[in-house]
């Protein structure tokens, strides 16, 4: 899984993450959309709302509640996927939902919801960190005010070696991966989930790794809605 010179199968260095393209406002429809491509993984994000929340029993009298959908495309891999939501893209709804509830100022739209649409049309690895990332500019681009927005990058060890920002191979053959959802602002994490075990050390350096990657991926969806309103948005 690695080059003698210390690279990686796709040539990348250990802390090299894989090429992110933002743009926002790509559902002319929604109140807020978002694309990224990264890597070859393409998710859209869509937001509509806040609206009121139905059905009735989803309603919170002090809040808002954001409704989060997560699905991969049947066409997404290789082996097509049944359409459909399963346990694992329940999962990760409920787990972006809670990143994301983390930032969204949810007390100022009581009885409310916002519904939150993430398609994963091309998946190779790491498409829960690729769909938060892309709510996350999709709540913005929608004008949701929010603390921050969550930045969500993972890290892993392959052949005994941490690297960041897993590709399929390196998810499928290595040994453990570390997703995490970052507020780059403050550093503080609202997301976090580790496939296999880590040492303390490797635990570090992953987790290292994926605070450095998340300023730097910051700064790129920043700039995907300086792109669209102008200014440093
Ligand atoms: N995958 C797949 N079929 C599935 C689920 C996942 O082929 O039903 C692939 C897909 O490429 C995905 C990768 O396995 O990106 C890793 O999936 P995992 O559950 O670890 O989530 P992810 O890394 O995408 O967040």
């Amino acid at each position: 899984m690695l080059n003698e010179d210390g690279t990686r199968m796709d040539g990348r260095r250990p802390d090299e993450l894989r090429k992110i393209e933002i743009e926002a406002g790509v559902v002319p429809v929604a109140d807020g959309s978002a694309r990224v491509q990264w890597g070859t993984n393409l998710a859209i994000a869509a937001v509509y709302g806040p609206m009121e929340a139905h059905p009735r029993k989803i309603s919170r009298q002090d809040r808002c509640v954001l409704d989060v959908r997560y699905n991969m495309a049947p066409f997404s891999v290789t082996d097509r996927i049944r359409p459909g939501f399963n346990r694992r893209s329940r999962e990760i709804g409920k787990v972006t939902a809670n990143a994301l509830e983390s930032v969204v100022q949810l007390e100022l739209y009581p009885r409310s919801k916002i519904r939150v649409e993430i398609e994963i049309m091309c998946a190779e690895a790491g498409t829960r960190c690729v769909g938060l990332t892309a709510a996350s500019v999709a709540l913005a681009d929608a004008g949701i005010p929010m603390t921050d927005m969550v930045v969500s990058v993972a890290s892993g060890r392959v052949n005994g070696v941490v690297v960041l920002d897993l590709n399929k191979e390196e998810d499928n053959y290595g040994d453990a991966d570390l997703p995490m959802g970052i507020l780059p602002n403050s550093g503080e994490l609202v997301f976090l989930q580790m496939d296999g075990d880590l040492s303390p050390e490797d635990f570090q350096e992953a987790w290292d790794y994926n605070m450095g990657a998340a300023k730097e991926i910051h700064e790129i969806m920043v700039a995907a809605l300086a792109a669209r309103y102008g200014g440093d948005a």
